[in-house]
């Protein structure tokens, strides 16, 4: 009957009336350390909350389901997802990652590549000549994100899953952007699938939280030890509000969606718009793509403000959208990569990127499409071009990446 069950439905009852204790409906919270053993040589289910605890069990068991893996893992951030996975590679071995990954993601990789953990290769994953090129030295572990950040460009994740099986290499795709309500890269071919479940999954921005989710159970089994042997496993409490904030997942972001879409739609009719980056628009590189692969066209977009429009002023105007860094929320955000997320890249590096300075990542939270419409032209019209900010970005802004 299980394999029947739509995701709605299998969210909806997870860990719903299973407690033995007192048939508590909604699922209690265990946040005990350690687990009685009734007998020295009966090893009980649970016994130390590293290994495993009840409440980050029902969190596993529900991602699994809708990834369709056979095995979750709930990890403390979407980096120790990231490096729960760079585990299966041994030194001298080769990893392929986009060249426009999450900027956590590239310092991970960069970091551990430094130290010999293993070769690394960033690849443009959109063009096919660059993919075969860097598939012919024979990678361990391919890493995919789909869509990318800012820009939302869209990789063929069938088509790196082809190129992967003809070397054996692993497969492991970041579904943080769409989570298994709109991406199920497990069902494309993938091995694994990471989650920082900070941004759509759990959707409350309270929690910071990640997933590792295996398709086979063997290589499931391999991640789980080394996160219980590395000590990256998730706390009872943020297991508890993951999955709180997991059960509304797809009518938020079905609305997400539906509200981003008619923002686009009017931004994109706007004069004072160059260019909207949206996976949902006939006009994006990776539309075709991501209709083959994709559920939905997400909640998030980018656009490159005219000549003229100073996005700076543009944000401090904004009442509506905070000026943040993450996404995914049921609040709307809003950051300029140039001075934010991606403050860490040069200029250069930032315009060989194709992330100009009038660039703004808008992330679409629950809040009513007028109001939002609204935000954005009353910030436009107070986004005079100022000197001072000009000068800014092209000093290069040297803030931190997150
Ligand atoms: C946020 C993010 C991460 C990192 O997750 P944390 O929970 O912040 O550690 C990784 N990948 C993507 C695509 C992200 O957006």
């Amino acid at each position: 009957m299980s394999e029947t069950l739509r995701t709605e439905t299998i969210i909806a009852g997870a860990g719903v009336a299973e407690d033995p204790a007192f048939n508590a409906v909604s699922p209690p919270l265990h946040l005990s350390a350690n687990y009685g053993w009734n007998d020295p040589l009966d090893k009980p289910q649970y016994d130390y909350a590293r290994s495993g605890n009840p409440t980050r069990t029902q969190l596993e068991t529900a991602l699994a389901k809708l990834e369709g893996g056979a095995r979750g893992i709930v990890v403390s951030s979407g980096m120790a997802a990231l490096d729960l996975v760079f585990n299966l590679v041994d030194p001298g071995e080769l990893v392929i990652a986009p060249h426009d990954c999450y900027g956590g993601t590239h310092r991970l990789l960069t970091a551990r590549a430094k130290r010999g953990h293993f070769e690394l290769a960033f690849v443009n994953q959109t063009d096919p000549v660059a993919l075969a090129k860097a598939f012919s030295r024979n990678p361990k572990l391919v890493l995919i994100e789909t869509p990318s950040n800012p820009l939302l460009r869209i990789t063929d994740i069938r088509a790196v899953v082809a190129f992967a099986r003809e070397c054996g290499a692993i497969t492991v795709a970041d579904n943080t952007f769409l989570s298994p309500a709109l991406q199920r890269p497990l069902s494309l071919g993938c091995d694994v699938v990471v989650h920082s479940t900070t941004k759509f999954i759990n959707g409350h921005s309270d929690v910071v939280g990640g997933a590792v989710i295996a398709k086979d159970a063997a290589l499931g089994e391999e991640l789980a030890w080394w996160a219980n042997c590395t000590g990256v496993t998730g706390a009872p409490f943020d297991s508890f509000l993951t999955l709180r904030g997991l059960r509304t997942l797809f009518p938020r972001i079905e609305r997400q969606q539906k509200t981003t879409s008619d923002v686009v739609a009017a931004l994109a009719a706007d004069e004072r718009v160059a260019r909207v980056f949206y996976p949902g628009l006939e006009d994006h590189p990776g539309h075709e793509i991501a209709k083959t692969q994709q559920d939905g066209f997400g909640a998030m977009f980018s656009v490159e403000f005219a000549e003229g429009v100073d996005v700076i002023e543009l944000l401090r105007n904004l009442r509506i959208f905070t000026i943040a860094e993450s996404l995914g929320g049921f609040e709307s955000l809003v950051c300029t990569p140039a001075t934010m997320t991606h403050a860490a890249m040069t200029p250069e590096a930032r315009e060989t990127a194709g992330i100009s300075d009038r660039l703004v990542r808008f992330s679409v939270g629950l809040e009513h499409t007028d109001d939002l419409l609204r935000d954005i032209s009353h910030g436009l019209e107070h986004a005079a071009q100022s000197a001072a900010n000009v000068a800014y970005l092209s000093k290069g802004a040297a803030s931190q990446c997150a």
